[in-house]
């Protein structure tokens, strides 16, 4: 291989290190480290930020890309070397033109910003809050000047989530859910999931999804699965994933949460291995990240078919089952309920939370709402939008953690996700017609498997909308199946 690609690549794999090394301290910070450790790991994931930072941003970076271009040129397209090329030399680009105390202030503000969100969210107290947010939202101000938009300056932050997506073409897919979800909630039955609220032993619930894990297509030694109290996937190579779940013994809804992460895990397990230690060994954003945990949790673990083979052995995990019907069972965990907590809603109405969000989230940005002004703003929309009356502010508006931190711009990708899920959905039916036999006898092995060829192996060698387009033959966020999908079922429940 020629000297610049060796070198370049090279320095990618030190910068990679570097990051997963502070993946492992951000892991352990939230699963294992006792409290008093904070101030020290904050200390140490600054540092290990600022070097690999430091490390990519460097301009020798950009002469061995321009050395290294013309050498990739006659590749094909998705060769590792010339996507390797093409996507640091977009990464690079973006990297450096934020000025490096702004950036330095950002992650300052953000951790200030957090600490003050967990005291207001604690005492619903939207006031002591309101300055972090101003400061925040005028920081992301300040960085989206650092770049160029055709349609709104929301653009570059949903671009950090989501490259290459416009603000005006998630606004089109987001019209058309809008008022198709809200017509498909009011249309939804009562369902009685009385029987989901209470005899779950956590020890159990360890155990049954464990079991579920095993038969996933992890390789056996290569992920583990702790509690937390804010679940997540992180990965720290192909063979090294970790999941994260927390138990509540009044409900199951660790299962759900637990096969969620796994689907995150999935993906960064399938990654190909000559990926490995590059800015390509991820997937090509988050909205089709989320597509894949939306799959097993949802299209999998919600389904009949998982539940055929599924439901005998939860019930030996869970006495207070017995008695209940499979088929009364799979209609509770897919009921359609409107509420007022994002990560506790349902399939139907979950992307209706995340619109109140990214409209909001431009507003903020264009200051069009006064942020004083936002718990009424968000406490209105809600009666609009679901029909629920907020309580208070812990409940409302100081919910989430994202703007804490001043992560305007990834809301959407959830909803995104939801989106994206079906269309792939759709062509794995295609490519699998014995796929609900196949769910039904416990296998779910051939989806596994045709997931990672076809996608999970891709990383982040194609664009997010090169990645669909491949896989769907359009390159267009299409919600017509995702509501094809709700309205199915939402019928199936009425029936
Ligand atoms: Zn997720």
């Amino acid at each position: 291989m020629e000297s610049a690609l060796l070198e370049l690549r090279a320095r990618l794999a030190e910068v990679s290190d570097v990051s997963r090394a502070a993946g492992v301290l951000g892991w352990d910070q939230r699963v294992t480290m006792p409290p008093r450790g904070t101030e020290a790991r904050a200390q140490q994931l600054s540092t290990l930020g600022r070097i690999a930072h430091e490390r990519f941003t460097d301009p020798e970076i950009g002469r061995l890309l321009d050395r290294a271009e013309p050498l990739v040129e006659s590749l094909p397209y998705d060769a590792d070397d010339r996507s390797l090329v093409r996507v640091t030399r977009r990464d690079w680009e973006k990297a450096r033109r934020v000025p490096a105390e702004l950036r330095a202030e950002m992650t300052l503000q953000a951790a200030r910003g957090h600490h003050a969100w967990v005291e207001a969210r604690r005492t619903s107290d939207f006031a002591s809050f309101l300055p972090y947010l101003e400061t925040n939202v005028e920081l992301k101000r300040r960085y989206v000047e650092c770049f160029e938009w055709s349609d709104s300056p929301y653009t570059p932050l949903l671009d950090d989530y989501e490259p290459g997506m416009l603000t005006s073409e998630v606004r089109e897919v987001f019209a058309v859910l809008g008022p198709a979800l809200a017509e498909l909630v009011a249309s939804a039955p009562e369902i009685d999931a009385s029987f989901l609220r209470s005899g779950f032993a956590p020890d159990a619930q360890r155990a049954f999804s464990e079991r579920v894990l095993g038969t996933m297509g992890f390789d056996g030694e290569a992920w583990r699965l702790d509690p937390t109290a804010h679940p997540f996937c992180t990965s720290f190579s192909n063979r090294d994933v970790r999941l994260t779940t927390r138990y509540h013994p009044d409900n199951l809804e660790s299962l759900w949460s637990t096969m969620h992460e796994a689907g995150h895990g999935l993906y960064a397990h399938g990654i190909a291995d000559s990926l490995s230690r590059s800015p390509l060994a991820g997937a090509p954003s988050l909205g089709l990240n989320e597509s894949q945990s939306r799959t097993w949790e949802n299209l999998v673990g919600r389904g009949r078919p998982f539940w055929e083979h599924w439901y005998g052995p939860l019930q030996e995990h869970f006495p207070s089952l017995e008695g209940i019907e499979l088929d009364r069972f799979v209609r509770a965990v897919n009921r359609a309920e409107p509420g007022l907590i994002r990560v506790d809603a349902d399939e139907t109405t979950y992307s209706l939370h995340i619109i109140l969000r990214f409209e909001l989230e431009q507003e903020l940005l264009e200051g069009t709402i006064p942020l004083e002004e936002l718990p009424e703003v968000w406490n209105a929309r809600m009666k609009e939008l679901l029909g629920v009356d907020v309580p208070d502010d812990a409940h409302g508006v100081l919910q989430d953690v994202h703007w804490s931190g001043g992560g305007i711009g990834y809301f959407p990708t959830y909803a995104l996700g939801n989106v994206i899920s079906l269309q792939i959905w759709d062509v794995v039916r295609r490519a699998l017609p014995d796929l609900d036999e196949q769910l039904a006898a416990g296998d779910l092995l051939p989806l596994s498997d045709w997931l990672r060829d076809n996608l999970y192996a891709l990383g982040r060698k194609l664009t997010p909308q090169e990645t669909i387009e491949r896989l769907t033959g359009s390159p267009a966020i299409d919600p017509a199946p995702y509501l094809a999908y709700l309205g199915d079922k939402i019928a199936s429940l009425a029936a």
